[in-house]
């Protein structure tokens, strides 16, 4: 029992100075409002006036997609209302474009905040999934970042996406 309260205190400490780390990276770049401002590399699929849609670079899942707002805001509880009903319309939008380009049964929508958000501008992971796929939070990226099926999967989504 002792040790278990050692491992997670120590884990605090490492999130603790996780956030303190990514604190100190506020005077760089935004690298979502450099895509934003057409200055990053980014599959994106899908834009309306105040949103985007784009591949995730470390995908968990074929087709996984971030929805985020156009304009920075540092996590949920930044977010206007109506910015907020729009993001959850596009990513409906986004789900029913996985369902008919890639041929899934479902989709796992989560957003993390602060613990585990790893650029600080809000985004909404849209990620595909299949019955019995083994998609677990825990084991992180389980498709090639770059590859050539990524790019004929924005493709596919571009197309379906209504
Ligand atoms: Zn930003």
């Amino acid at each position: 029992m002792a040790q278990d309260s050692f491992i997670i205190t120590n884990n605090n400490e490492i999130s603790t100075a996780k956030l303190a780390s990514e604190a100190s990276r506020k005077g760089q770049p935004c690298p979502f409002c450099a895509i934003a401002n057409g200055n990053g590399a980014a599959k994106i699929f899908f834009e309306s006036e105040q949103v985007l849609a784009l591949l995730d670079h470390r995908p968990i899942a074929e087709g996984h997609t971030l929805v985020i707002p156009k304009q920075h805001f540092s996590d949920v509880t930044q977010i206007p209302q109506q910015l907020g009903g729009e993001l959850h319309h596009i990513v409906g939008k986004v789900v029913g474009a996985q369902r008919s380009a890639l041929r899934v049964a479902g989709a796992m929508v989560l957003n993390n905040n602060l613990i585990d958000q790893h650029v600080s501008h809000y985004h909404i992971h849209v990620i595909p999934r299949r019955v019995a796929d083994g998609i677990s939070l825990a084991k992180g990226q389980s498709v090639p970042s770059g590859s050539r099926r990524l790019l004929e999967v924005a493709d596919l989504l571009k197309a379906a996406i209504q």
